[in-house]
């Protein structure tokens, strides 16, 4: 007879990745697997837990087996569809909450909002904020929805290509973290991200092209003095902080990540940018 701890042991897989997928083929929380590593598991659950041990052990991210990610402490259903959330987008969340009042209405506009992940946890934690999200793909919107509602929180939801849906709209706040890397990065053909959608993660040969789009075109869509923060790849903050300054941004500047990397860009509307 296997035991609970035998079949983690034995699943090949690294012990964080196994107990997780314990967790779920048993239902029943990591202090339960602990206390009952030594009982035999049902026939079910064994089975279970080796169709997705398989499936992890082929390369399919965690996130995507078991359906949720955890971002900014909240849990949020991830599908093919969109990027799995990453720590270091939680950077960006960081900036927009510092920007935004607990007790004002600002509007908010978070483009490329794939699983809503960013959107869903500013709504959260600033109830009083209005908050809008677009995603090109209906698929990612679909699951974008099914999180704010898993959070109690609306957020206008629209299809479109970046500012596509919003004419004439101006905001408080504009946040992003659009597809960056470029196309041939050898990244691209490694781990998780093989299974990753191209579309969330490529923009075009630099790099470059969506962050280009967007701080073209965020001017006409901030309010004066308004934030457009975005993130970006490890090496791109130059360039990001050059195409603001290029656009008539003000304090053009760059954050670091919890890796000391420069992860997210970011720039202020001009004062006379409603004309
Ligand atoms: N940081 C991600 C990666 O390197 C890319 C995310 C994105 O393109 N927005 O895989």
């Amino acid at each position: 007879m296997t035991t609970i701890a035998q079949l983690l042991a034995q699943s090949d897989l690294p012990p964080l990745e196994a107990r997780m997928l314990a967790e779920r083929a048993l239902g029943k929380p990591r202090a339960w697997l602990i206390a009952h590593a030594d009982e035999t598991p049902g026939a079910a659950a064994e089975q279970a837990f080796a169709a997705m041990a398989d499936r992890r052990r082929q390369g399919e991210p965690i996130a995507y087996i078991l359906g949720e990610r955890e971002f900014y402490g909240l849990d949020f259903g991830v599908t093919p569809a969109v990027l799995i959330p990453r720590p270091e987008t939680e950077l960006l969340v960081e900036l927009a909450l510092e920007r935004l009042p607990a007790d004002a209405a600002a509007r908010v506009l978070d483009l490329g909002t794939g699983s809503g992940a960013i959107a869903v946890t500013l709504a959260r934690l600033r109830p009083q904020a209005r908050l809008t999200a677009v995603d090109v793909d209906y698929a990612a919107l679909t699951l974008a929805r099914a999180n704010a509602k898993r959070h109690g929180v609306s957020v206008r939801f629209f299809c479109g290509d970046w500012f596509g849906a919003l004419a004439g709209e101006r905001f408080d706040l504009i946040v992003s973290n659009p597809p960056y890397v470029a196309e041939g990065d050898p990244h691209l053909a490694l781990g998780d991200v093989r299974f990753e959608p191209q579309r969330a993660l490529v923009g075009g040969a630099d790099g470059l092209d969506c962050i280009r789009a967007i701080v073209a075109q965020a001017q006409a869509h901030l309010l004066p003095g308004a934030w457009l923060l975005f993130e970006h790849g490890y090496d791109q903050a130059p360039s990001c902080r050059a195409l603001l300054e290029a656009r008539g941004y003000a304090e053009a500047q760059s954050w670091p990540d919890l890796a000391g990397i420069p992860r997210v860009s970011g720039g202020r509307a001009a004062v006379n940018n409603l004309k």
